[in-house]
């Protein structure tokens, strides 16, 4: 038996003892050393996201060792879906997965390869996606078991706490600032785990960063200071001068027509939440001059390649508090009452 944790129902999250999962063929086994805690597990027990087919094990950001690999190992012969699909080329880093080899295992857990957006080099918008924590029991307990062409070798520079947060939060987040194009001045809304790692390197690739923070959240706001923000404020606030393009990674939709207010012309709100709140109507007017909304969803296996190779170069520092499997649900709601700076991550072997 192994220890998890798993979202029963909407609202119910049980800690306890299941079956050891078996690596089919082209599956690792994965012995999981710490797992990140993100937004979406949040909006997952909340009912917010929708669970397929509950119970499921929460968790995306996995770091851990292979212990074994399934039969019949498939993976390593190309499917002939790839051979049309240059822009998701594997080069296969996953043959260097071996028995003992530490693997990343990210949200994205398989895709067909054979729809428009597979073959478009868009397999983050797969129809029929399966992502590791809703669809596919991810990494809040002892054992993990993943598809091998979706898993990372992971830089040697990190240790396992420090690396997690770069799986989900390093990763949707570097598709999003990819998203913004080659702006400059970039406003980062809701200065969490995500934030704390984009800020890095924005300011590693020569952008400004303005944070914005819940207002009067002081102690966010000298962190993000800490992280190369030149301005810090309230999501309530004006930054000094217009942005070139804002991330809103709160879930609030209040805070989409907020950037907008505060963009130059032509610049985009990137929304890289799975979730957000009904965003209120605005006059049309804060949207003309061609600003733009838009939401990032997911990732390919080329963002978490880009990024677990330019993180080590920044470098990104990480900054991570501990919890315990048995402390799951804590990690949850400090997660939830803001109560953290940077990431929760599960030290799954404590
Ligand atoms: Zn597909
Ligand atoms: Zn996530």
């Amino acid at each position: 038996m192994v220890r998890a944790v798993q979202i029963e129902r909407p609202g119910v999250l049980r800690v306890g003892d299941l079956p050891e999962p078996e690596p089919g063929p082209g599956e690792l086994l994965v012995q999981v050393h710490a797992c990140g805690v993100c937004r979406t597990d949040l909006h997952l027990l909340d009912g917010e996201v929708d669970i397929p087919n509950p119970p499921i094990v929460p968790g995306h950001q996995i770091v851990g060792t292979v212990i074994a690999r399934g039969d019949g190992d498939s993976s390593l012969r190309p499917r002939p879906s790839d051979a049309r699909n240059p822009a998701e080329e594997e080069k296969s880093p996953h043959e260097d997965l071996a028995v003992g080899a530490r693997v990343g295992i990210p949200w994205l857990g398989w895709t067909c390869g054979e729809c428009r957006y597979c073959r478009g080099g868009r397999e983050n918008l797969c129809d029929r996606a399966r992502f590791t924590g809703r669809d596919i029991d991810g990494g809040y307990a002892e054992l993990a078991v993943a598809d091998a062409r979706y898993c990372f070798a992971l830089p040697e520079d990190y240790s396992d706490l420090q690396v997690a947060p770069l799986l989900c939060a390093g990763l949707i987040g570097y598709r999003s600032l990819r998203m913004t194009g080659d702006a400059v001045r970039l406003g980062l809304y809701g200065f969490g785990a995500s934030a704390h790692i984009v800020a890095q390197v924005a300011v590693f690739q020569g952008r400004r960063v303005f944070a914005f923070t819940r207002p009067g959240d002081e102690a966010t706001q000298s962190f993000a200071r800490g992280l190369g923000a030149e301005w810090v404020g309230g999501s309530d606030e004006s930054p000094p001068e217009p942005l070139d393009a804002a991330i809103v990674f709160a879930s609030a939709g209040e805070l989409v027509p907020a950037a907008l207010r505060a963009l130059a012309k032509g610049a985009p709100v990137v929304c890289a939440g799975i979730h957000m709140s009904d965003i209120p109507s605005f006059p049309y007017e804060i949207l003309w001059g061609e600003r733009e909304i838009r939401s990032v969803a997911n990732l390919t296996r080329r963002d978490a390649r880009e990024l677990l190779e330019l993180a080590p170069q920044v470098p990104v520092r990480t900054e991570v508090h501990r919890y315990g499997l048995d402390d799951a649900a804590a990690a949850l709601e400090d997660l939830r009452a803001g109560r953290l700076q940077g990431a929760a991550v599960i030290d799954v072997g404590r």
